[in-house]
């Protein structure tokens, strides 16, 4: 709407116009370059491994000297903010998940007063039983809003606690630690190798315990993902405390082939683009990657289906 553009005199007023070109932007994530060339590297690992005639992660497996490991630990993304929804609601999605074989489920929280978030996650944790829970602020915490609620969230045990404030605020995330005895998880919004490297020098992630969260299509692809593994082996991390965002079949192959520590996956949500295979099915937290060549698109029928709608 033009109008929202002017100020009280009818005159444009850039702060308003910046405000709307901004609506709606996640914290961090300057990444609309690093997203296209990230897009176009994985297409292009895709093609080499259908040159090959093998799944990626087989590729990735034998060209580091390993050995591929199909299966791939997986938790189910989900918990949103909607209006009119209870926490009836919020337990019977938790449910389902397990139902369709997670063991780790995760939801937002931060949308809510701290009193209503702790609420929902005591609902989740009574229907849940003995899987795990997860939490994410998506990165809206200002540091004492960080720390109130990381002293509400050290009485339950969760699976961990994610992207508290600004993904670039190295500072909080390392103050946060301080009073955060449990499992710290960031990096989503972090978008090249030297980011990484900033979070793993200044922000006072502990390697025995947090997890890392980069995204290969988000931060220029694989080439620099490997560069992202090259600086956290660098800083005294395993490669198994990451288990990136995005829940794509991208950061699968690399979690197969690479020794990640899992995936994320959203069983409801982001369809077609996200999940699996369509044989794949979630056992025990865990699914098993089909040999299909290349990253595996064409096996899911609605994705590859979009992507030829659009290709040709
Ligand atoms: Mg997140």
């Amino acid at each position: 709407d033009p109008v929202t553009l002017l100020d009280g005199d009818g005159v444009l007023d850039p702060h308003r116009a910046w405000a709307c070109l901004m609506a709606n932007e996640k914290p961090g994530g300057h990444g609309e370059r690093s997203v296209a060339v990230g897009t176009i590297d994985m297409a292009l690992w895709d093609a080499w491994a259908k040159l090959h005639g093998q799944p990626l992660f087989r590729l990735l497996a034998a060209q580091a000297g390993r050995t591929a490991n199909p299966r791939v630990f997986v938790y189910a993304a989900g918990g949103y903010y909607h209006p009119g929804k209870d926490l009836g609601a919020l337990r019977a999605e938790m449910r389902s998940y397990l139902d369709r074989g997670y063991t780790v489920v995760k939801m937002k929280i931060g949308g809510a007063t701290l009193d209503e978030d702790r609420a929902r996650i005591e609902a989740v944790l009574a229907e849940i039983g003995p899987a795990r829970l997860a939490v994410d602020a998506n990165g809206r915490f200002d540091l004492q809003t960080a720390i109130g609620y990381a002293r509400m969230l050290r009485d339950y045990p969760l699976f961990w606690y994610e992207e508290a404030g600004d993904p670039l605020d190295y500072q909080l995330q390392a103050a946060l630690a301080e009073f955060y005895p449990g499992p710290m998880a960031t990096g989503e919004n972090l978008f090249s190798h030297q980011d990484a490297r900033n979070l793993l020098r200044h922000g006072g992630m502990r390697p025995d315990r947090d997890w890392l969260q980069f995204d290969c299509a988000l931060s220029y692809g694989l080439c620099e993902y490997q560069r992202t593994l090259d600086v956290v082996r660098a800083a005294g991390w395993s490669p198994s405390r990451c288990i990136p965002h995005g829940g794509h079949q991208m950061s699968l192959n690399i979690a197969a082939g690479l020794g990640l520590g899992g995936n994320e996956s959203y069983p409801d949500l982001f369809q077609p683009y996200g999940g699996f295979p369509d044989s794949v099915q979630v056992l025990d937290g865990h699914i098993t990657m089909p040999d299909l060549p290349g990253i595996g698109f064409e096996g899911k029928a609605d994705l590859i289906r979009v992507m030829r709608a659009l290709a040709e």
